[in-house]
């Protein structure tokens, strides 16, 4: 079945545990959610995109050659990725899938990480999330919160305190760049037992795609 495309690219993972990792990026078309802050606006809506088949995907991702894919959005949960994931897997690619985590996780055992980002109160979209699939990221997997203000901090702490999560927890700050006071919550009050990391978006930071 075709996907919905809106862009594949090449270039450095700009977040998260891989952040300056040459990656090639597919972006797909389509969000169940419309945060307040989103940078990915024009991969909200769908019907907007381009209908690619796997193997037309696949042979892009060929071009490029980076070792890793990234599956992003728009919400990739919101398609079947199913067939595309396969014929990734059969080229030895590594895939990380992003995700709002607001929908049911599927095909994780053709994941080599899971990129989850559960939206907090400032994008607006806190009440679509189902915070409780946190619990099933594995180690290798990742959960990164986009914090804009004291509040969604305060969040954080108390779902990291409900929910206990066996990944990587990356805090980033909303905007992607400034951060300072992010570090500061971090050192002052700290996140006891909780592997927490405050990162950049190094795209930002850089001025790269
Ligand atoms: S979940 Fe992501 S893509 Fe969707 S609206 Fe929010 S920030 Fe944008």
């Amino acid at each position: 079945m075709p996907l919905e495309v809106n862009e594949i690219f090449s270039s450095i993972f700009g977040e998260g545990l891989n952040l300056g990792l040459p990656c090639t990026f597919i972006r797909l078309q389509g969000c169940n959610c419309r945060c307040t802050w989103c940078d990915t606006v024009y991969a909200q809506t769908t019907g907007l995109g381009t209908l690619m088949d796997e193997d037309s995907i696949v042979e892009k991702v060929k071009e490029f050659g980076n070792e890793w894919v990234c599956i992003t959005g728009g919400e990739p949960m919101m398609q079947d990725l199913h067939k595309l994931l396969v014929k990734l897997s059969s080229i030895h690619k590594k895939v990380q899938v992003e995700t709002n985590g607001s929908l049911l996780l599927k095909d994780d055992e053709l994941i080599t990480r899971i990129a989850m980002s559960p939206k907090l109160p400032s994008s607006r979209m806190d009440k679509n999330m189902k915070y409780e699939q946190m619990m099933k990221l594995r180690p290798g997997d990742e959960l990164k919160f986009v914090a804009a203000n004291e509040s969604d901090w305060f969040f954080v702490k108390d779902l990291l305190r409900r929910y206990k999560v066996a990944c990587e927890v990356i805090l980033q700050p909303e905007g992607g760049t400034d951060g300072c006071w992010l570090v500061e919550k971090l050192l002052t009050v700290g996140l006891e037992k909780v592997n927490a990391r405050v990162l950049p978006q190094l795209h930002k930071v850089f001025g790269v795609k």
